[in-house]
């Protein structure tokens, strides 16, 4: 072989042929350095070739092939390959943004940065067991050190805890260990049969749950665990993981979000103490991430865990992938590769022939329509483990005058619930003291000017604050249109009903829970230590709060401004509204009281407060399927959304236009509708437009697709930018 054909981090939808003689197929997947234009680029051989079509004297030669980490697998760069493909995004830059940072660098790795430790004789005497009951992480240590004669890498260490370095510290100077550094593509340290915790008795749900899915053995299965909140969907993770790790497999769990949520690694270290885990996710430094990557490539990391991103990581022993709140959007990508990592762990599971668990209280559409129709299998856990299910009531709010935004019902709940010495959450799902500020005399707004949106209120800081763009001012002391200084906040944010309940209840401790208020580093523990300390009476938070989190003395969730999504122009927004109430709602009453949840809603017979009082996601599902079908709307047909952006919508939508009659020339079994302004016209001085195109079938829009683009590429266009989303969640 002459050539390699290179991925580098550009966005055109090719690959880049160089001469390499020395290259053989085991460097396939391995990253070299290359010219490219006046520069030196990092990249990643995906093919060899004998042939090119660049005339002779354009081929430049590979400056080298880095051999300081083993390549990237080859199961990996078929996903990668898949994903590109089917999300329309440059080979190039999937590649090489699914790599950790460091590795996106021209320095190789040195080895030095992935040193390994094993016993001194000093150590080796030390008995973990004795070690104080404080020193837990010193001794699971120890622990992992002993199960072995060999040296073990610092990521598999580093795993066991978050303050594992500085205890790996402490035991160096005690001499207990040594240190010694070797090449990070060693072979990792085999810990023999590992130890697993006892979990709780399992309910007669979870049981048939885990043997179905450990009847239907090995192989491509996709499950979808339908459980209410509540109902130890955890628990059946953590049931299959121990079932992988004892047949010598890895797994494979992703989660939202990481930092928000950090009860579930804990869960899982805890059930696991002898594997090693890695998490991956945003909070991670270079180096972190790297080493993680490394631990989990090797083979050396039993349990990954992580958000989207962690889906390409390459892992030669999986044996399971377990989606948790499936349905979550932060599994979607929303710039870039656009991808769904829900999706992709489905592709990669049939790819391995291993079984993929999604799990959700409140499945997407599109899951539980496959799950009704067969192609997934479905497990439902219909009871909460040791509590009743919530009562959910609504209150009318065209009846009962309201006090900032509350209800006389909602104040005496929180009232009672303080009496008793319990929690109350109030949830409102936008941040700030008001949405918007108006003008009394001429009814000016605040609007954005970089944006089609309005300023929010931040009266704590005295700033208008776009929450799109980012751009923020003074609060005007008088109305800049006529001068007016009666300027009246209109609408209710977090920010205000905490001044209205500390006003309404001076003895309250009222906590905000928001993303201004947890920006600050390690702020969200220190909350949720009060919370837990039961320093707190009231919450007042935004969706934040929903996510997963067992707050024992929580017995009251009262709902604010939820109607405002009921009549969305999104088709999606009302399935939304569902899971985030269900999972608001699912917050009251973990502890042994019954919880209580308060709906304030102009539309108390809505379908949607219906089916969310009988906790009935089956029957709101299938009505809003029905609705789907008839409409024309996903599942029942897939879809791409053409985005485009300039500086004058009649750029953006010219574009479109021309676009639509390219798509008509090519097919006719694609639907094209008309282009039209996005929701959001103008974000951050940009006006953007977007065009829908749609099919009864995946393999027809795709082939569609793979032809526009091309056309797309090959129309230059200066002043619009143009994306492609494929399976768009927001439209
Ligand atoms: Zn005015
Ligand atoms: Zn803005």
């Amino acid at each position: 072989m002459n050539f390699v054909r290179v991925a580098l981090d550009v966005p055109v939808p090719t690959l880049f042929d160089y001469r390499a003689a020395a290259a053989t197929g085991d460097d396939i997947g391995r990253r070299v350095l290359v010219p490219f234009g006046k520069t030196i680029a990092v990249g990643v051989i995906i093919e060899l070739a004998h042939t090119t079509s660049l005339p002779p004297h354009r081929v430049r030669s590979v400056l080298s092939i880095l051999h300081d980490v083993p390549p990237l697998p080859a199961d990996v760069l078929a996903l990668l390959k898949f994903s590109s493909d089917y999300y329309q995004h440059p080979l190039g830059e999937v590649v090489l943004n699914a790599l950790p940072t460091r590795l996106r660098r021209r320095q190789p790795v040195k080895p030095e940065s992935a040193p390994r430790y094993r016993l001194t004789a000093a150590g080796r005497v030390v008995d973990p067991a004795a070690l104080p009951r404080r020193a837990t992480i010193k001794r699971e240590l120890l622990r992992l050190l002993h199960t072995t004669d060999e040296s073990v890498d610092e990521a598999t260490l580093q795993a066991v805890a978050p303050r594992a370095p500085a205890a790996l510290k402490t035991m160096l100077e005690l001499g207990w260990i040594e240190r010694s550094t070797v090449a990070c593509a060693a072979a990792p340290a085999t810990v023999a049969a590992p130890q697993f915790a006892r979990g709780p008795e399992l309910t007669d749900e979870q049981r048939t749950a885990v043997d179905c899915i450990r009847g239907a053995g090995d192989g491509f299965t996709p499950w979808l665990l339908l459980g209410v909140t509540g109902s130890g969907k955890s628990e059946i993770y953590l049931q299959l993981i121990a079932l992988c790790l004892s047949c010598d497999k890895q797994a494979l769990l992703l989660v939202p979000e990481i930092n928000l949520t950090p009860q579930l690694e804990a869960l899982v270290r805890m059930r696991f103490p002898d594997t090693a885990l890695v998490a991956l996710h945003s909070g991670l430094n270079e180096s972190e991430r790297l080493q993680g990557w490394l631990a989990a490539q090797s083979g050396a990391a039993g349990i990954v865990l992580g958000t989207r991103l962690a889906v390409f990581t390459p892992l030669p022993k999986l044996g399971l992938i377990v989606v948790d709140e499936e349905n979550d959007a932060s599994f979607k990508q929303t710039d870039g590769l656009r991808y769904s990592a829900r999706d992709l762990a489905l592709v990669r599971g049939k790819q391995r022939a291993i079984p993929v668990v999604l799990g959700s209280a409140t499945p997407a559409l599109e899951t539980y329509h496959k799950a009704l129709s067969g192609s997934y299998r479905m497990l439902t856990l219909t009871q909460r483990i040791n509590a009743m299910p919530p009562d959910i009531e609504c209150v009318d709010t065209r009846r009962e005058p309201l006090i900032d935004g509350l209800s006389q019902t909602l104040l005496s709940a929180v009232r009672a619930t303080m009496q008793r010495g319990e929690q109350s959450l109030i949830f409102i799902n936008r941040r700030g003291y008001a949405p918007v500020l108006i003008c009394g005399s001429c009814a000016w707004t605040s609007g954005c000017h970089r944006c089609s949106a309005k300023l929010v209120l931040h009266l704590k800081e005295q700033r208008l604050r776009c929450h799109h763009c980012g751009h923020q001012e003074r609060v005007p002391a008088a109305c800049p249109q006529c001068g007016n200084q009666d300027l009246v906040p209109l609408g209710q944010g977090t920010q205000r009903i905490e001044s209205a309940l500390a006003r309404i209840f001076p003895a309250a401790r009222v906590l905000r829970i928001d993303r201004d208020s947890t920006r600050r580093k390690h702020a969200w523990n220190e909350m949720r230590r009060q919370i837990h300390a039961q320093e707190v009476d009231i919450l007042v938070g935004t969706q934040i709060l929903a996510k997963g989190h067992d707050f024992p003395q929580l017995n009251l969730v009262g709902v604010i401004n939820a109607d405002s999504s009921l009549y969305s122009t999104d088709f999606r927004a009302g399935e939304r509204l569902f899971a985030r109430l269900t999972q608001v709602a699912g917050r009251a009453g973990r502890g042994t009281s019954r919880g209580r949840v308060l709906v304030q809603t102009e539309f108390p017979a809505h379908p949607l407060y219906q089916a969310l009082r009988r906790h009935d996601y089956p029957a709101y599902a299938q009505e809003l399927l029905a609705e789907r079908r008839q409409a024309g709307f996903p599942p029942f047909v897939h879809q791409a959304l053409l985005r485009a952006e300039a500086p004058r919508l009649d750029s953006a939508l010219d574009f479109l236009a021309s676009a639509a009659r390219r798509a008509a020339e090519i097919t006719s079994v694609v639907t094209v509708y008309d282009p039209v302004p996005a929701g959001l016209t103008r974000l951050a001085g940009l006006e953007r437009a977007q065009l829908t195109v749609q099919a009864r079938s995946r393999t027809a829009l795709q082939a569609f697709l793979r032809e526009w683009r091309a056309c797309l590429d090959a129309a230059t266009q200066r002043k619009v930018r143009w994306s492609i989303d494929v399976d768009p969640l927001e439209l």
